[in-house]
């Protein structure tokens, strides 16, 4: 393959694919910055082997190596040279032109092969040959740290030809790519400055830009949280997230077994709705980033964290969803997901006063979460709060406990806000206690409660009057035609509301008397009405509201004997009633307010 021409050799490159190298361009036009990355990890590489072989072959005292990369604007190069193992001429023969070749050639039939070209995941594999994407031409100039092996030059053009000669240089490699036109812009000091510090950021051996070092060579996630205190995970956080509100609390990932994983995942304040724009999980590898894409290793609703996750073992050249079926994926997230479980139970159950402070940020993740995923679900499921009525936080089986011997499994619940507070009133009155729902998603994720735990029924305030409001003592009285008052009450309101109110009218004598009707409405009647309009559709689902009279109230009592006033009180109660329910339309507004006026000045 290669004839020695006094001291030049040329080869050929071993290849059958002449068209290698258009393809690959082509295809990681979008990333080609990574072919930094590429180059920097192999000098990583390079150090490492050679601390290894200092070791073993007791090299001695080998000084603090690093890597250094050049920008030489007048040459038009781009140099990343490293001080490490280095190669001999027959190794640059073997690895650069053979290995780093067939490995590039692997890359592509993989790439060939595989329908999410874009998906797969961190584009590692290409190597040294991703040099050949931004460079007309290619030097390597290196020596083994073996000291009879001489220096060698190499140069090739991406074609299949090079040229090897002997040269001079202390251990160690560089790589000089000359690079065209049309990629000048990795000559600048920004542009490079950015690629390294994207990916080469945390890399554990010092990575100088034009002699000034840019990265930090021990992360936080590589030491032992042992030794750690708040103020610097907090402060590494800011160094990674500039610009944004500090976190509420971090998870310190940390195993060796049964599988190596490190890391740091960060909560951020997630402001009430889930913005899976805000979280940002980054996937390292050995400290080389390789992407923002942790969202294929992790459960969906965690992707909304911030942090880092350091995964020397996951394999990183396959697609997104070949990542997402492998078995040993599945376990890391499994054990993501627990972890994060374990830290908001631990949390609940250390620094309860903490963990209700922050409740008001978390609920949508942890809710979310809980929908999701079965088992996050099992494990905090107990940690779930509610706001109630007497203040403050409750969980679901402190309600229940409570209230048990009252209500059964039955739980009444009001949207937070003033929706319900008549209802909320009369509950109150009753020593009744109910809990705040937040937000849309709290429809759902009541739902979801009742499918998890069908035996405790959900009914919000509204939904029907409580048999324990009712005031039982009662005796109807009845009078000579048959008729009880309970009977001319109802009769009034129907005859004065006629056939246009499509409500059923019901009396009942409440224990409180401040309340003269209320409309409710069943459960389930509203929430299909509630998702038909989720849904947009505008669909007239039929009323089934019934308005129910508080006989025992003194305005429905004056309505009854004052036969004058009778037409007005009853619509007056019955708007009062729907005002409390879901408030009037315009025109409805402006009768009632008519009517107000007529009724004050009698
Ligand atoms: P990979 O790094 O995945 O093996 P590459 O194509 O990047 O594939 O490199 C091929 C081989 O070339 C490496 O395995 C290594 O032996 C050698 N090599 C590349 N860069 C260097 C370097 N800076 N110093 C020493 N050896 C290197």
């Amino acid at each position: 393959m290669a004839t020695d021409t006094a001291n030049e050799q040329t080869g050929t490159l071993a290849v059958h694919a002449e068209n290698i190298l258009p393809i690959i361009k082509k295809w990681l036009y979008s990333d080609k910055e990574i072919f930094l990355r590429e180059l920097i990890s192999n000098a990583m590489d390079a150090i490492t082997k050679l601390k290894h072989v200092g070791l073993s072959e007791g090299l001695g005292e080998l000084g603090d190596l690093a890597i250094d990369v050049r920008i030489d604007r007048d040459q038009g190069t781009l140099t990343v040279s490293d001080d490490g193992i280095g190669m001999s001429a027959e190794e640059i023969r073997q690895y650069i032109a053979q290995v780093a070749f067939s490995g590039a050639e692997e890359f592509v039939r993989r790439y060939e092969i595989d329908a999410e070209k874009n998906q797969i995941i961190g584009h590692f594999g290409l190597g040294f040959y991703s040099a050949f994407m931004v460079s007309s031409r290619v030097e390597v100039l290196s020596r083994s740290y073996r000291p009879d092996e001489p220096a060698t030059r190499w140069v090739c053009d991406g074609g299949l030809e090079y040229t090897m000669a002997p040269t001079e240089r202390t251990r160690g490699t560089d790589i000089i790519l000359h690079l065209p036109e049309e990629d000048r812009e990795y000559l600048e000091t920004a542009r490079i400055e950015h690629v390294i510090k994207k990916y080469c950021n945390y890399l554990p051996i010092a990575i100088r830009l034009d002699g000034k070092t840019l990265n930090d060579r021990a992360p936080l996630w590589t030491k032992t949280p042992q030794g750690l205190k708040d103020e610097d995970y907090l402060e590494f956080y800011r160094k990674a997230f500039p610009f944004e509100d500090d976190p509420l609390f971090w998870i310190h990932l940390n195993a060796d077994y049964p599988f190596r994983l490190q890391g740091i995942l960060y909560f951020p304040r997630f402001k009430h709705e889930l913005d899976a724009s805000k979280g940002q999980i980054q996937l390292f590898c050995n400290q080389v980033f390789v992407s923002d894409h942790a969202d294929a290793l992790i459960p969906r609703f965690l992707t909304v964290l911030r942090g880092m996750i350091d995964g020397p073992d996951i394999p990183l050249n396959v697609s997104r969803s070949a990542l997402q079926n492998d078995p040993y994926v599945r376990k890391i997230s499994t054990y993501i997901t627990k972890k994060v479980a374990d830290r908001l139970v631990t949390l609940f159950k250390s620094r309860r006063e903490t963990f209700e402070k922050h409740w008001e940020d978390i609920h949508p993740f942890v809710k979310f979460g809980m929908m999701e995923d079965e088992k996050f679900h099992d494990a905090v499921q107990d940690i779930v709060l509610f706001e109630t009525t007497r203040g403050g936080y409750t969980t679901l089986k402190d309600y229940l406990e409570r209230n048990e011997a009252r209500q059964g499994k039955q739980v009444y619940y009001a949207a937070k806000g003033d929706a319900q507070a008549t209802y909320l009133q009369l509950l109150e009155a009753e020593g009744l206690e109910a809990l705040y729902t937040q937000t849309v998603l709290d429809s759902h994720f009541i739902q979801f409660l009742e499918h998890k735990g069908p035996e405790i029924r959900w009914s919000r305030v509204d939904s029907s009057v409580s048999d324990l409001l009712v005031d039982r003592s009662h005796k109807a009285i009845v009078d000579a035609e048959g008729r009880s008052t309970d009977d001319r009450i109802a009769d009034a309101f129907k005859s004065v509301l006629g056939q246009e109110a499509d409500v059923e009218i019901q009396v009942q004598h409440l224990k409180s008397a401040e309340v003269p009707a209320l409309v409710i409405q069943p459960e389930h009647a509203r929430r299909l009405k509630e998702m038909s309009a989720l849904l947009g559709e505008a669909m007239a689902l039929p009323g089934r509201k019934t308005l129910v009279v508080n006989a025992s109230s003194a305005l429905v009592q004056k309505a009854l004997a004052e036969v004058d006033s009778r037409e007005d009180l009853c619509r007056q109660v019955y708007d009062l009633a729907r005002l409390a329910h879901e408030g009037l339309s315009g025109d409805e507004m402006a009768q009632f307010i008519a009517r107000s006026h007529r009724l004050l000045a009698r």
